[in-house]
């Protein structure tokens, strides 16, 4: 210690004095434990719903103002809380739930930990109004911040219970949540964003409990109204739209203990995000690890590797074979044997998925919806038998079955393509026929006839696609590129030979060519005559309010249309062979998987996705020219060796390769 410090501690000049313990407020103690599970207003929506489901309520109304910052008002009409327990009920450490150490081990409620109507009336102004069933008279708790000048009690510390008014239940009220913790406060979002939150937590115990009847509304406006429903698959039509509640496939499974029913969609109904997977025990929306990964091995092979299966899971368990006890807003559980849970929903959903063929159907019609999704399992497939094929082709090679090593080249430039390909191919003579390699230009369905579409768009759009331009003459020399097995390009280089990917390729092409595009100003777009309309999540539905700018950028405009659902208004040029609503909805997923991310991030996954669905796809057979085409675009294109991935487009094998393995030298 410097002498310094020690003339600032006369009395102990040689260890610093013992500091003084001392007891902390109540208010700060509650404080305290709001710091652990009210994060933000969608924690609040989350106790309050608990404590009214726990009430028995059949009908439970939400009133929200300001994503929940200025007011939540949760009202139910369940079993009420009688005068004399309204003090104790916001006093912390008090509950209904349990009374004792076995009980901890046995929940059956949602809440038990006395904590939660503490916690939030010491960072709000709370008031909660309850009247018992078969009393005639309803008391209100008035918090202490907020009692009026002169009012009784004002300036004690005792809570102050009035008479007052009401129906059967309990309506508990939170303003200005936050105003007295500015640190907190700071945290918060933007109303939207926060309101996606509330609206998330309503859907988590929405969906768990069917049979209550349930209505929010957003700044005096309504935003959902769901009745009391006596099937799973009718509310989970309430909140992600009849069409896909339509096709799930329900099943069901009961063994030691656990009972198990689930809905899933068939595989080609996945999902760009993992969000879509909701998995509740005994009423309660839990995250598991476990539960996740078996899922995702249930549906193993069926769809592509970043794709994800939608999943509702409904377990039932008696409460002594897991713990709750383990995180502070009860999302994670601990069970006593998890191995279990694990292979019985694995088992569940893999029988299901066997005894029905979901396998898509391949099909090279570039369709697109559901066609596309299954076109693009398929695709996945028949991309690793191509791989297969193509390396078992080049062991023949080798007479003594030695494997070839070659590296993805990293300093590979088209160049090397170039010379061999011309001069020939340098002279346009007939025009590449970009309908199969490009997409397809013109609009189909409902949207607008190509007359519509002034010419000068559509050059510029037929250009921008990067194969439909002006491209060598089909003369080539025979067997300068050869396609295999219609995923692969073989072509002659100086070196040697390239195999080029052709979907990565164009993928990386389709990017760098977006992203030109882009920073010129938004993409080109195209007003749809018949919006088609997409139903969405809570999640997908904040992503498309808070990227809004994003979205025009790249040509899309979304507009509400009812709670749960959005109207495409404008939907890119470049993309408009694609399926509109089912770009939309995994963009949105996407956006909303990357949350507060960077704009870089942001526009960097809106890109990627748009290239990979619209680059051509393994299994596409290509014409000469336009294999020529896109070997020309090569060396044009920054970054050609990877896709947007990441994955090399291009692997080389040069004449020293070839003559090793032949043994010429
Ligand atoms: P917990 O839910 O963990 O018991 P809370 O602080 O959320 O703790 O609530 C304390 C007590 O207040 C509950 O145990 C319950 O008896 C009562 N209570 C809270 N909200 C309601 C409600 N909406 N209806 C009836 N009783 C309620
Ligand atoms: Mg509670």
């Amino acid at each position: 210690m410097s002498p310094a410090s020690n003339s600032d501690l006369p009395n102990s000049p040689s260890a610093p004095a013992s500091p003084v313990i001392h007891r902390l407020d109540p208010t700060l103690v509650n404080q305290i434990a709001a710091g652990e599970v009210i994060e933000r207003p969608a924690s609040v929506v989350k106790e309050l719903l608990e404590n009214a489901i726990d009430s028995g309520a059949t009908r439970i109304d939400v009133a929200i103002e300001e994503g929940g910052v200025q007011l939540i008002r949760v009202a139910d009409n369940g079993c009420g809380i009688g005068r004399d327990d309204l003090a104790l009920a916001v006093a912390p450490h008090a509950t209904s739930k349990i009374r004792n150490t076995e009980d901890l081990f046995n929940i059956r409620t949602l809440g038990f930990r006395g904590e939660a109507l503490a916690s939030i009336a010491s960072i709000s102004r709370f008031r909660m109004v309850s009247r018992p069933a078969g009393q005639d008279e309803a008391f209100e708790y008035v918090g202490r911040s907020e009692r009026g000048a002169g009012e009784a009690g004002e300036s004690s510390d005792a809570p102050l219970i009035r008479s007052s008014a009401g129906p059967v239940g309990t309506t508990v009220e939170v303003r200005n949540l936050f105003y007295n913790v500015p640190a907190r406060r700071k945290f918060l979002r933007q109303a939207a964003t926060e309101m996606g939150h509330v609206t998330e937590q309503i859907a988590r115990l929405a969906l768990a409990h069917p049979a209550i009847a349930f209505s929010v509304s957003h700044n005096g406006r309504s935003a959902r109204s769901l009745p009391s429903v006596s099937d799973r698959r009718s509310r989970i039509g309430d909140f992600y739209g009849p069409e896909l509640a339509s096709c799930l496939i329900p099943v069901q499974r009961s063994e030691r203990d656990l009972e198990i029913e689930a809905l899933f969609a068939p595989p080609a109904q996945s999902r760009a995000s993992s969000k879509w997977q909701y998995v509740f025990l005994n009423g309660r929306f839990i995250t598991d690890r476990r539960i996740a990964y078996a899922v995702r091995e249930a549906f193993r092979g069926l769809m592509e590797h970043d794709r994800h299966a939608v999943v509702f899971l409904f377990l039932r368990a008696d409460p002594r074979q897991f713990d709750v006890n383990v995180h502070p807003t009860k999302l994670e559980v601990r069970w006593r044997d998890a191995g279990l849970v694990q292979s019985q929903v694995l088992a569940v959903l893999r029988e299901a998925l066997l005894a029905r063929d979901l396998t898509p159907a391949f099909s090279l019609n570039r369709a697109t919806g559901d066609g596309g999704a299954a076109r693009e399992a398929g695709g996945d497939d028949r991309q690793r038998s191509v791989r297969q094929a193509v390396a078992d082709y080049l062991r023949t090679i080798d007479p003594t079955q030695a494997r070839i090593d070659f590296a993805p080249p990293p300093s590979y430039a088209l160049r090397n393509v170039r010379p061999s390909l011309s001069p020939t191919f340098a002279t346009p003579a007939t025009p590449p026929n970009d309908e199969a390699i490009a997409p397809p230009v013109l609009p189909t369905g409902p949207r607008l006839p190509p007359g519509d579409v002034p010419p000068a768009d559509r050059d510029a759009m037929i250009s921008a696609d990067g194969l439909a331009a002006p491209q060598p003459a089909p003369d080539s020399p025979a067997g300068s590129v050869i396609q295999v097995h219609n995923a692969y390009l073989v072509a002659q280089t100086d070196e040697g030979i390239v195999i080029i990917d052709q979907h990565a390729l164009h993928e990386r092409i389709l990017y760098e060519k977006f992203r030109q595009r882009l920073l010129t100003g938004p993409l080109e777009s195209q007003r749809l005559l018949i919006p088609p309309v997409v139903s969405v999540s809570a999640a997908q539905a904040e992503a498309a309010e808070r990227q809004g700018e994003l979205l025009h950028g790249l040509g899309i405009e979304l507009e509400r249309f009812g709670p749960a659902s959005l109207a495409i208004q404008s939907f890119p040029i470049l993309l408009s062979n694609l399926d509109s609503a089912a770009f939309v909805r995994d963009l949105l997923d996407k956006l909303a998987d990357c949350g507060e991310a960077t704009a870089e991030t942001l526009v960097h996954a809106a890109l990627d996705m748009m290239a990979c669905k619209a680059a051509i796809k393994a299994g596409d057979a290509l014409s000469q020219e336009e294999m020529v085409a896109l070997l020309s675009q090569r060396d044009l294109t920054e970054r050609a060796s990877n896709c947007p991935h990441g994955r090399p487009t291009t692997l080389q094998l040069t004449t020293r390769d070839l003559e090793r393995q032949f043994k010429r030298t």
